[in-house]
């Protein structure tokens, strides 16, 4: 057999491409590829694109400016690097990125990476291969599943695509653009994915998708099944301690998956939300399709089931048209939530998207003041949230060694970071731990005789009185 084929990848942006690198590695793993930390080193260097955040194609080019190098220097040592962009960006820019940067050898959309082996021999062969199309094939089924030894060194925890893509069009975003139409996989192969993950060590999974509860995957009784469904499904996996999903879309929350947050112990009691704002009419031009006052009412929804549920979101503000009003609504619905943290980011264009030629763009100074201030109450919620913490004890999930010698980190319910000391074996087990300590959003804990009455897997209607923000 040839000497192995050294891989590095470089992902960016969100869960969903974490997953989808971890996939590539998966599938080049069978052409004898082992991955390397070192771009320099590398035969293969891919890409893995986000086109979410502001001047993302630009910081793309300029990482390919410095690949070039790389290339010419293995060049000149008698190698041959070849160079893929793969992710949301070559979804996006396509023959564009080849137009400009004739160092890349292949493009390839996030929907067409399990033809990655195919597309590198036809760049050997063609001199260049590009791939953008949103084939109708599932393309988890044809990529190899990970192996064991890959599996037990990504750790005890793992995300599990279940989805992807979204028809919702919010008026700002480009993933119905990079990412295609709405795409459920079946609940076999999702349940098959789930149970070798939890056979060589995997005690927590998350559920990732684009619109992750506008999951409607065909059932084994050959019917769509919702999210809270296939929930309860992967609930009954043996070795499974924690279930999560991310995102979620307010408008795709069904009864389902609020009876799975009610009867169903493995699952969270912690739920990323995005909201966006607190203004119905920005709401409205946003393409979101709901209003604040549904939104309240899925939150309260969310409680009545479970009484410990915590919650994050996303802001925008500088929304185009966002006026003082608007965004002050936006300040007292951060208030009224008291949310556990959140996001919030400046309103910049996607060009392609409608919001990008709205009327009404806030001046970059107001968008900056907001920001800071939306911030400032963000920050004090999350301390607020954090320091009721302080004394109770909660199941946290061992993941890894800590920086310092006997530590052992994990995370809580709420994806708190908690640190005890402790012996490696509990790496992997769940255990309640009496939280002592708080360093910034690091946690110091005991390890308890006592079982957690909040955040717990054991699941009991302690109530977190900290998130209420009444
Ligand atoms: S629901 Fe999410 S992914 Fe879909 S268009 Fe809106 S922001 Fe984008």
């Amino acid at each position: 057999m040839n000497a192995p084929r050294k891989l590095h990848i470089k992902s960016y942006g969100c869960q969903m491409n974490v997953y989808d690198a971890q996939r590539m590695v998966d599938t080049l793993t069978h052409e004898n590829f082992v991955e390397t930390a070192n771009a320099a080193d590398a035969d293969l260097v891919i890409l893995n694109t986000c086109h979410i955040r502001e001047k993302a194609s630009e910081k793309v080019y300029s990482e390919l400016g410095r690949l070039r190098e790389a290339k010419d220097d293995a060049a000149r040592a008698g190698r041959d690097m070849k160079i893929v962009v793969a992710g949301c960006v070559a979804q996006a820019e396509g023959a564009e990125i080849v137009r400009r940067a004739p160092v890349v050898d292949v493009v390839v959309g996030p929907q067409s990476y399990h033809h990655l082996p195919e597309l590198l021999r036809r760049a050997r062969r063609d001199g260049r291969a590009i791939e953008t199309e949103f084939p109708v094939v599932d393309k988890f089924s044809s990529l190899a599943p990970p192996q064991p030894a890959a599996i037990r060194a990504r750790g005890v925890t793992s995300f599990v695509t279940v989805q992807e893509g979204c028809d919702k069009f919010c008026t700002f975003c480009v993933v119905p653009y990079t990412r295609g139409a709405e795409v459920s996989r079946s609940v076999v192969k999702i349940a098959d994915d789930v149970r070798r993950l939890a056979d060589n060590g995997v005690r927590e999974i998350t559920l990732i998708g684009q619109n992750v509860n506008a999951f409607h995957g065909t059932g084994p009784d050959g019917k769509p099944w919702p999210l809270g469904k296939l929930l309860h499904h992967l609930a009954g996996i043996e070795g499974i301690a924690r279930l999560r999903y991310s995102t979620s879309h307010p408008c795709d929350v069904d009864d389902s998956l609020i009876a799975a947050h009610r009867d169903l112990p493995a699952l969270m009691p912690y739920l990323h939300l995005p909201v966006q704002s607190g203004s119905d009419h920005i709401l409205a031009a946003m393409n979101r399709k709901h209003t604040i006052a549904e939104y309240h009412r899925i939150i309260e929804k969310f409680r009545a089931a479970r009484s410990d549920m915590a919650f994050s979101s996303d802001f925008i503000v500088g929304f185009p048209s966002e006026t003082d009003d608007d965004f002050a609504a936006t300040l007292a619905l951060v208030a009224e939530i008291g949310y556990a943290s959140a996001y919030s980011f400046k309103y910049s264009p996607r060009p392609g998207t409608p919001a990008a030629d709205m009327q009404g763009m806030v001046d970059a100074a107001t968008m900056d003041q907001r920001l800071a201030q939306l911030q400032e109450l963000i920050d004090s919620r999350q301390a607020a949230f954090n320091v009721g913490c302080i004394g109770k004890t909660f199941d946290v999930l061992f993941e890894q060694t800590g920086r310092r010698a006997g530590q052992i980190v994990g995370r809580s319910a709420y994806l708190q970071p908690v640190h005890v000391m402790a012996s490696s074996d509990i790496i992997g087990r769940v255990l309640p731990v009496t939280l002592t300590g708080l360093e910034r959003y690091s946690f110091f804990g005991d390890l308890s005789a006592e079982p957690a009455r909040t955040g717990s897997s054991r699941h009991n209607h302690a109530s977190l009185t900290t998130t209420t923000g009444a």
